[in-house]
């Protein structure tokens, strides 16, 4: 089978994980791809295949030589922020460079003007979506291109190689990815996430996260008699955002500029909440972020009475850059391989996070690598076949032992 016949049928599978589901796999339906992945790894030779309670999908591509053990991993889910069912994907074959009608009835078009990466891929063979669904290629992409690299290297026993594990894991879309992951039984020495855009992408740099939870203390009194007792939470809210730097927001910053973000402000007279998410790349920059926020906090409260603002940090996830710079091979065969069948590698720094961020920390250094897909989480969604190829051509290098 070809990698975008893998594709293909990976993506008619609605797989769409939900926010807040307090179990994984989040949806159960994850685990109809699941089961699918599970026949057609045992069916290509990778006899150990097995879906775990959770939905996690581990297989062994045995070695034929003595080489460190490599781990790729692709998440099963789509995202909860666009229809993931019904999807009807089409495929636009020599791509003439010109706007694509996705959906005449609907009259959606994916315009050039809009996504100037269209150009790139010109005489291509583009898979689309019918505009009402996003894809999928985020990440089923990455789980064909992995199947295919498994297949290529089962039926070439002539290549030399050493153990390759598999692992396709449920929920990355709400950050639970590799909360149940088994990196024990996994036993990688590393690994890397196929779920990245972009042909060439590759990234080892994601953003150190914490949450801010600011509570507002006030005195309520009636108006008439509040002189000097009366305190407007909801005031003392707005002078502690007032405080925090205006250009670092999301929108003011770029690259490596890190921000805060209020997400969610609700009050009254008598109690105000503000929710914040801080990010950064720089962990120093990233703890003084944090410490302003401390700062703010003791500033108001020794103006208007201990007690009145509340401050509840919590660290969410680090950069992984940490963990992978002791191993910077990693990275570095990953750049050669690219380099080896032709591609530019673009070395980026993820403005957010990633499960690899996570597997990282827990001990299984674990950089990201492109799909070739683009638009993800959305109708515009697309992915050219030759991305495709080129990637499981990639997989299949990094996996080779010169
Ligand atoms: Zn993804």
């Amino acid at each position: 089978m070809k990698v975008h016949e893998r594709f293909l049928n990976y993506v008619k599978i609605d797989t769409q994980s939900v926010h807040d589901a307090k179990k994984i796999p989040s949806s159960e339906k994850q685990k109809d791809l699941g089961r699918l992945l599970v026949e057609e790894m045992i069916s290509i030779g990778i006899e150990d295949a097995y879906m775990d309670e959770n939905g996690y999908v581990y297989g062994t591509v045995k070695g034929n030589t003595d080489a460190p053990v490599i781990g790729f991993i692709a998440h099963m889910d789509t995202s909860p922020d666009m229809p993931g069912s019904g999807v009807k994907p089409k495929i636009i074959y020599n791509y003439d460079g010109s706007d694509i009608m996705l959906n005449d009835e609907k009259q959606i078009v994916m315009k050039t003007e809009m996504f100037e990466h269209l150009s790139k891929y010109i005489d291509q063979d583009l898979i689309v979506t019918d505009g009402t669904t996003l894809l999928g290629a985020d990440d089923k992409a990455g789980i064909a291109e992995i199947m295919s690299m498994a297949e290529y290297l089962i039926n070439n026993p002539q290549i030399k190689h050493g153990t390759i594990k598999i692992g396709f894991t449920p929920d990355e879309e709400v950050g639970q990815g590799a909360e149940l992951f088994n990196i024990e039984k996994f036993g990688a020495d590393y690994a890397y996430t196929v779920d990245g855009g972009e042909i060439g992408e590759l990234e080892y740099e994601n953003f150190n996260a914490a949450s801010a939870k600011v509570t507002i203390n006030g005195v309520n009194i009636h108006p008439g008699t509040a002189k000097n007792k009366m305190k407007n939470s909801i005031l003392i809210g707005m002078e502690f955002h007032n405080m925090l730097p205006v250009y670092e927001t999301p929108e003011n910053t770029e690259g490596y500029e890190g921000f805060s973000l209020l997400t969610d402000m609700s009050g009254n007279v008598e109690k105000t909440l503000l929710e914040y998410i801080i990010r950064d790349h720089d962990i120093e920059k990233f703890n003084i972020k944090k410490d302003r926020f401390q700062k703010i906090a003791d500033y108001l409260n020794e103006k208007y009475g201990q007690g009145t603002v509340e401050l509840k940090l919590e660290d969410s996830y680090f950069n992984m850059k940490e963990k992978i710079l002791p191993h910077m091979y990693i990275v570095e065969n990953a750049i050669r391989a690219m380099e080896n069948v032709g591609i530019e590698p673009k070395v980026v720094p993820i403005r957010g996070g990633t499960d690899g961020a996570r597997l990282s920390y827990m001990g299984l250094p674990c950089p990201n690598l492109c799909t070739g897909g683009h638009n993800f989480h959305g109708r515009y969604e697309y992915i050219p076949i030759q991305s495709m190829e080129k990637v499981v051509e990639l997989l299949i290098v990094i996996a080779t032992v010169k």
